[in-house]
């Protein structure tokens, strides 16, 4: 890392959640904000610029979707949604409305800290992607549109590739249903969750070593899908 460590601001109403966080976040050397309202979030958000926001959906005085659109009008910072259990709805929601992770409490430090990482990752203008995706045993050549397993040709069809290099896109992070059927099928009438399993259960298939117990095409119940990258 050259230059100042990354800022991350934490919108968070929980004393003690701040407090984990902030001990997490300065002991890993980022820089660290932290806001107890939205509104307060917001305006820390317009003033200092982080390279990064951690979302708590649950505020006292703003609908966290609310914040998420808001917010979205005017920044592309990597937003990372933290959301308790039973907050299903709101999650995948502020997903949609463009944040680029969520994590559920409670979670670890090394969860966050991964998470953080791909976020950041995925902000920077100068990391270009790469025409060759390369991931365990997998060997994705995006320009020639090939795949290899151990060195071997995987045929894919049109649907299973554009699932497939949707989710290498994305890398690491989180991919809602929504965003899927409109990135693969194009919103084509009457795409629903339902292909989605199908044909992720057909690329596990040919992907996996174990397709029953996939290491890296994950499923996140009830939000959508995630190819691992790391740990
Ligand atoms: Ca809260």
């Amino acid at each position: 890392m050259s230059g100042p460590a990354p800022l991350i601001l934490l919108i968070e109403d929980e004393p003690q959640m701040r407090r984990f966080l902030r001990v997490a976040l300065e002991g890993s050397g980022y820089r660290y904000l932290e806001a107890a309202t939205g509104q307060e979030g917001l305006v820390l958000a317009v003033q200092h610029r982080p390279e990064a926001i951690l979302l708590d959906l649950g505020l006292p005085d703003m609908d966290g979707l609310a914040l998420m659109a808001s917010l979205r009008e005017w920044s592309r910072t990597p937003v990372i949604v933290i959301s308790a259990r039973g907050q299903e709805s709101d999650k995948v929601g502020a997903l949609d409305a463009g944040a680029d992770d969520y994590l559920t409490k409670p979670f670890g430090t090394s969860e966050l800290l991964a998470r953080i990482r791909v976020a950041l990752r995925h902000a920077d203008p100068e990391a270009a992607e790469d025409p060759v995706f390369v991931l365990g045993r997998w060997r994705v050549d995006l320009a020639k549109r090939q795949v290899l397993v151990d060195n071997r040709e995987v045929h894919l069809t049109p649907l299973e590739y554009s699932l497939f290099t949707t989710l290498i896109h994305h890398a690491g992070k989180v991919v809602t249903h929504r965003q899927l059927l409109k990135e693969v099928w194009g919103g084509a009438a009457g795409a629903q969750p339902l292909y989605l399993r199908v044909y992720m259960t057909q690329l596990r298939h040919k992907l996996e070593e174990e397709p029953s117990r996939p290491r890296y095409l994950q499923t996140e119940p009830g939000v959508g899908y995630r190819l691992r990258v790391e740990g």
